[in-house]
């Protein structure tokens, strides 16, 4: 089968891309390469993908409803892993434009496109960040989302009842896996775990917001990627599903664990807390397991060894 799989130069769309290739499935990939982080970056991040005659590219912008239309031309696209967005809480309260323009616009745009070329296959990557400041843990799919803290959060929220609309008039098979913080090689570099490996690698101060108490579900790429392969293999009417480790790590926690494998010490700058970020955030990950058959296998201390090798495998480079 053909996917389409939107943002598929960025951090979790390269791993699936790579994922359904190796797998011998027919992969486009349309991305913008925007500059919210260096586009070369992501240019890297499909290098092996170009070499592979089951996958092609389509450069254009999903805010663009003719850009939209020359992905589907060409292969027949079986179903669309919908991963392109304007990700990060704090950037969205600065300017939240660009976060409605391309997260709900731009996934109207999709969703329409699919209707139009009568794809049915539809998945979203959601948020945890839906849950705002959930007082219930572990959050389940459940709990009510009503109160986004965030653009973002609204976004992504926002992005979820597009698709609902989608699934009951014109019958799409929806999918919606709201991943929990992911980590690993190719993270984003504005991400928490990439920037203070960064900054305590390169001897620079990192700020800790709250001092350091926030907790945080981290859900290493190659669970996040089993996940969604599982999603994308069966059908579903349509579905919310939690994605995470179900295990939660403060921050300062994580900040002494890459001071661990960095044999450096950071300098910390403890700061109040911003608003947009959330205090907590956990998993409830029993209808995945159930239903999705999802087993994520990676613990933080194994993760966080694998990331910082990475990282300092790619500074040689
Ligand atoms: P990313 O920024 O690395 O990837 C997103 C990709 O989408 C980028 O390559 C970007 O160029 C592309 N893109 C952005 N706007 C576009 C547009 N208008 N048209 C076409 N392409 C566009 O982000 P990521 O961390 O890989 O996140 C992937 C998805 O998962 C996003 O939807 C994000 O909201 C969601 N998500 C990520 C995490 C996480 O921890 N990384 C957590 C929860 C949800």
């Amino acid at each position: 089968m053909n996917y389409l799989v939107t943002g598929g130069a960025g951090f979790i769309g390269s791993h699936l891309v790579e994922r359904l290739l190796t797998e011998g499935e027919g992969v486009v990939c349309l991305d913008n390469f925007d500059d919210f982080y260096d586009p070369k970056l992501k240019r890297r991040n499909i290098q092996g993908a170009l070499q592979n005659p089951h996958f092609r590219l389509v450069e254009g912008d999903l805010r663009n409803e003719g850009d939209l239309e020359r992905a589907f031309q060409g292969m027949k696209i079986g179903a669309v892993a919908h991963l392109a967005a304007r990700a990060g809480v704090r950037p969205s309260i600065q300017d939240p434009r660009p976060y409605v323009d391309t997260n709900v616009r731009g996934t109207l745009n999709l969703l329409e496109a699919c209707r139009k070329n009568g794809v049915r296959r539809f998945l979203l990557a959601s948020s945890s960040s839906v849950y705002g400041n959930n007082p219930k843990v572990p959050f389940s799919e459940k709990d009510p989302v009503d109160n986004p803290i965030s653009p973002y959060a609204a976004t992504k929220k926002a992005t979820e009842l597009l698709a609902h609309a989608y699934h009951h008039l014109h019958g799409l098979d929806i999918v919606c896996l709201r991943f929990f913080t992911v980590y690993g090689p190719r993270q984003r570099p504005e991400m928490a775990i990439h920037q203070f490996t960064r900054r305590i690698h390169e001897g620079q101060r990192i700020s800790l917001f709250g001092k350091g108490e926030s907790e945080r579900d981290y859900t290493y790429i190659d669970d996040a990627i089993e996940g969604t392969r599982k999603a994308l293999a069966r059908e579903h009417g349509y579905e919310i599903y939690n994605l995470g480790e179900s295990q939660t790590t403060s921050l300062l926690q994580l900040v002494r664990m890459l001071e661990e494998r960095l044999g450096k010490k950071a300098l910390i700058d403890i700061l109040p807390e911003q608003p947009g970020d959330v205090e907590r955030t956990f998993a409830d990950i029993r209808k995945a397991e159930e239903r999705l058959e999802y087993r994520p296998k990676m613990k933080i201390e194994e993760g966080l060894t694998r990331f910082v090798r990475w990282y300092l495998n790619e500074k040689k480079d």
